[in-house]
Formats: C-alpha cells, structure tokens, sequence
C-alpha cells in the first residue's frame, strides 16, 4: 500500500503512545451485532487474541486484545446479538482485556465532529442520497479521464458547483454549527440532512469523496438507548474508537484496503494518535455462506433451524452440530494469515474434526433405520452368558467400558439386509449366515416379514456351534433394551461449492436427513441425559459404528432416570470423506 503521509504519527504522539502503553501491544476484535458470529469471525480472533502476536514476537504478559461492539447501526442491531456475541467469544475461549462498545463512545464522537467542523474539515450537507450518487460518479469519471491524460473539463464537465464540489461546502462554520446541533436535537427528518468530512474530490480513492460521518435516525439503540437520533458512521467511528482505545494493530479483511485513507485522514483531521492497520483475506468456505445477510435470509426464510441450526456456518451451529472449540481453534490456525483470497475446502473443516473426534469420541451401536429380528431357537441358548462387554474406544482405555446384553430380539440397520443377495455383498439376506458382533455367532435369516413393500421384522435362527460356517462379516446390533431416538444427517448446505448470485436456488434439499425412528444401544443413557445438557458447551461426542461421529441435539428431552423423553443426535461428520451431494 501506498505510503499516506497523513498515517503518520508526530513524534509527540507516539511518545504519548509509548508511555501509556509501554510494552503493551494491542489489537481488537470488533464485530458488529447484527447477527451471529461465523467461521470467518473464528479466524479473526484468532489472529487477533493469538496469531497476530505470535508474528510480531509478543511475550504473553504484553499482549492485549479489547473485545469491542461496532454498534453504530441500530436498525440491524439487537440484545440477541450482543449476548449471543458474548458467549461465543468466551466459548472459544478467548479473554478479552475489556469489552467496548463503540455507542459508549457517542458522546466523544459528536464532540470530535464538532471539532471537525470548528476546523472547517465537516459540514452538513443536505443533498439527497441519488445526489450524492451522481456526485460520485462524476468525481469518479473526472479522475479517471484525468489519470488517463485526458481533460475532465472536456469529457465529463461540472454542469453546476451545486453537483460537484456540492451546494453546502462552503456553508459557514457558525451555520454548520447550528444545523449539526439541529440534526441533533430531531428538528430535522431522517434522510434530510447528513455531516460530511471535507475531504478530497480529486483523490483516485472514491472513498475520500466527503464521506458521510453523520446521519439522522429516529430509532433507538441496543445498547445506548433512546438518547440519540444522530448515528456516527462506521468509517468514521471506527478510526477513532481504534485511536481512544489505544490499538496497535488495526486487523481488518482486505475488502477494508481503500477504506484505509479516510481511517487515517479523520485521526490526522483531529491530530489523534494513529495504529497500524493490516488487512487480511476474507475466509470462504465452500458449500456454505458466510455474508450475514444471507445467513440471517437462511434463517428467517426458514431454511434452517434459527441461528444454531447445525448446518450453519455460524459458531453456535457448528457447537450445536458437535464442533468442539478445540476444532474450530486448531482449523484457524493451521489456515494461518493469508492475503491471498481463500475459499477453503470444506473438507479441511471435516477433517480437523475428525482428527480432534476420534481421540475423544465414545463408540455406541445405532441402527438408523431399524429392522426387528427374533431369534426363533432362542430356547437352546438360555443359560450361555450373552452379555459382553464392549470398550468405550477400541483405542483409548482410559475412556471405559460397557456392556451390551443378547436377547431373543435385536435390532439391525436396514444396510445390513438385501432381500437379493449377491457376491460382493457382506449382510444379511433370507436363507444366508452373517456373524453379529461381540457376540461372534451366526444369525441365519428364516423368514421376512414386510409391511407395504419394505422390511419390517426377520426371524432368524442363532447358530453358536463349533463347526459353524466362517461368516463374511460381523455386523452392528443394538440390543432389546435399545434406546428410541431421532437422528438427524448432514450434508452440505449447498449443492455447489461455491454459491453464486442463485445461492437460494443452490440449496441442497437434502442438507439435513431425518431418521425418526432410530434406535441405539443404551450404553449411552447416562450420557445423553438432557439434564447434564448445557446449550453452550460442547456436549460428549459419540461414534456410531461407520455412520460418523454425533452429538446430542438440544432438542433433546431425555431422561436417564426415567427412561423417557426424546433423544436427539445430530452427525457432526462422517467417518471418511464422501462423496458430495
Ligand atoms: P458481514 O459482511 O458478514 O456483515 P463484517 O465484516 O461486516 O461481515 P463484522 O461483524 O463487522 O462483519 O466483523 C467483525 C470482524 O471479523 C472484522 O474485523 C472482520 O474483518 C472480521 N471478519 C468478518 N467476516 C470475516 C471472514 N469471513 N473472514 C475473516 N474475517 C472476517
Ligand atoms: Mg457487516
Ligand atoms: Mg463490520
């Protein structure tokens, strides 16, 4: 970037820095509360409450990072959003010096445009916003014919002062002082009046055209309640909250680079001290959104759950769908700082929590879409011990054991039965042996019981001889004390990679599969009890044999003491990439 001069500090400011601060170093993460943080806001903190300071070789004990609300448009912003903020900062668990908010700065910045205008930088401006369009433009096009070698007077020439430079820049100092505490006081409509810093109209960089600092607003504030019906501007708030907090370094995402200009000219117009600002690139993420609009769209269309359905992007979803904080850090970090523009593959994402799941994750047996049997000779095996016991990890000791008990009914997945079978096929299927797990015998399908065409019921003989036959497979049951639950399977929230301007017609009909009437294993009880549930945690992760890794849902009402009320799971990801849908 180029070289500004007016983002340089004097030599008295950055005293005045040094010796507040001293070896401090400081950065800020500064969202906006007008919907809930995504994946993109992960990486920004980040980079803010740790990679920044790991680039710059900062010692621990001095590295400082405020968490601040960017709130200066109460037409989007609610208490929702705050708290909801809030929580996932702190779920992710980072620490914040402090908690700002840009609307506790209100009264300083009207005193600091006041300032602006006592030093002839701002004034009122009553154009409409169409005017100030046409403004633009031909700001636009006149420097560009210029840059070009080209006479703008000739091309694109001023039909009037009153379009460019605009009617009100010469406007005294006393009567902007008078309208300005007009706007302030609601003797004007919204819409009628704004302040504009007096910047440059012959900059290349459109965003020094008299940006907009002020505008009217009848509605009251989230956070600063009803006081005010004159807003600040992002552009120029953030600058100066920036300035008065004492941030060292400025992070923001590179679609910020030109805004870079106005940020340092409003603190060179008030001789406030300057940070560094730093842009990086926006995180994309493929089969997924993640612009705020189009989330809070997905919402309030109803294409999802709300906010923390767990195929949104957002932090809530994603700890809702099973993420672990420890996943969504180490997935940041590994993508490091880039300002390369990145749309990462959304497999990345899978495969940090399939690494991070299967070190923690305890095993259980489901069967999503159950089918009954009933052993016709269980009378022959009463008597044999048919309880097992099974480890809670195949890998990890540490994480336990249960057990799991054959009776005379069980339940399998519907995958592990063909009514036709064939070479290559492992299962179940009328007159064939299959072997059942821990149990190690064979099951031998007899007979089918089908209702309406599909599979509802098998007898089946157990065959627990010496010489039996050697099966080709041993496959999942979940026992007769089995627990009844809902599963809920996701895929990509999108049928393409990378949504287009169509994004709504790109979703994929098929994001989230509901299996109603599944069944799992009741080694699980204790665990998925919803009384231990906490919203904002992480709850236990689970493995269902080659069906993924699961969580328990929120909606979950389950109670391990009175075996009763529903059990809901939700799969986080599945054992293995598949193939998209
Ligand atoms: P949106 O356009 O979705 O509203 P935003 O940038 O306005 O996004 P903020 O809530 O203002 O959203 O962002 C807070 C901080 O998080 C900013 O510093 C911003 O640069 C950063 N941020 C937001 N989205 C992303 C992203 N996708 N990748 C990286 N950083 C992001
Ligand atoms: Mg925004
Ligand atoms: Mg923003």
């Amino acid at each position: 970037a180029r070289e500004l001069e007016w983002a340089k500090n004097s030599p008295e400011l950055l005293a005045k820095h040094k010796e507040t601060n001293g070896d401090i170093v400081r950065t800020r993460f500064p969202p906006e509360p007008n919907g809930y943080l995504h994946i993109g806001h992960a990486k920004s903190m980040n980079m803010n409450f740790s990679l920044a300071f790991e680039k710059l070789n900062v010692p621990m004990e001095n590295r400082r990072t405020i968490f601040r609300y960017d709130d200066t448009n109460p037409d989007a912003e609610t208490k929702e959003y705050i708290d909801s903020l809030k929580r996932d900062v702190a779920w992710l668990g980072w620490t914040p010096e402090r908690t700002t908010y840009s609307s506790d700065n209100f009264v300083k910045l009207h005193d600091l445009a006041v300032q602006l205008i006592k030093k002839g930088l701002a004034y009122c401006c009553d154009m409409t916003k169409l005017e100030m369009e046409v403004q633009r433009e031909l700001a636009m096009k006149r420097v560009s014919a210029k840059s070009s070698g080209k006479d703008p007077d000739d091309e694109y020439p001023i039909p009037s002062p009153d379009v460019l430079p605009g009617r009100n820049r010469d406007t005294s100092i006393e009567r902007n002082l008078e309208i300005f505490d007009k706007m302030k006081r609601g003797i004007y409509d919204e819409g009628t009046w704004t302040l504009r810093l007096k910047m440059d109209f012959e900059s290349a960089n459109p965003n020094m055209y008299d940006l907009v600092a002020y505008r009217i607003k009848f509605t009251s504030h989230p956070h600063a309640g009803k006081g005010w019906c004159i807003y600040p501007a992002y552009d120029f708030t953030h600058g100066i909250c920036d300035s008065l907090e004492q941030i060292d370094y400025s992070i923001c995402t590179l679609e910020f680079e030109t805004r870079r200009e106005p940020y340092y000219w409003i603190l060179w117009a008030l001789d406030m001290f300057r940070p560094n600002v730093y842009e990086m690139s926006r995180l994309n993420c493929q089969y997924t959104v993640l612009s705020k609009r189009r989330l809070l769209k997905l919402v309030n269309a109803n294409y999802v759950r709300g906010w923390d359905d767990p195929r949104m992007p957002t932090i809530s979803g994603l700890r809702r769908r099973g993420y672990t904080k420890e996943i969504v850090n180490k997935f940041c970090n590994d993508l490091g700082a880039t300002r390369a523009s990145n749309v990462i593959e959304y497999e990345k994402l899978a495969n940090t929590a399939r690494t991070c799941l299967s070190e923690t994750s305890q095993r259980a047996m489901v069967a999503l879409d159950p089918i009954e049997i009933t052993i016709s000779n269980w009378k022959e095996h009463e008597g044999t011990t048919l309880t097992f016991s099974v480890q809670n990890s195949p890998t990890d000791d540490s994480l336990g054991e249960h057990s799991i008990t054959l009776t005379s009914t069980l339940y399998i997945d519907s995958s592990d039965f063909r009514l036709e079978d064939s070479e290559e096929y492992y299962g179940l299927a009328p007159n064939k042996a299959v072997g059942i797990k821990y149990h190690g015998g064979n099951i031998i399908c007899d007979k089918v019981i089908q209702d309406n065409g599909k599979v509802k019921k098998l007898i089946c003989r157990l065959d627990n001889a010496e010489d039996r036959p050697k099966p080709k497979t041993w496959i999942s049951w979940v026992p007769s004390d089995g627990i009844r639950c809902e599963v809920r399977v996701y895929n990509h929230l999108f049928t393409v990679a990378e949504p287009s301007d169509l994004w709504e017609e790109e979703l994929n009909p098929e994001s989230e599969i509901v299996y109603a009437d599944a069944i799992i294993d009741p080694s699980v009880s204790e665990l998925v009890d919803a009384s231990k549930l906490d919203k904002w945690q992480s709850n236990a992760a689970l493995q269902f044999e080659r069906m993924g890794y699961f969580v328990v849902d929120l909606d979950t009402t389950w109670s391990h003491e009175k075996k009763e009320g529903k059990l809901v799971f939700n799969r986080t990801v599945s054992l293995r990439e598949e193939i998209a849908i």
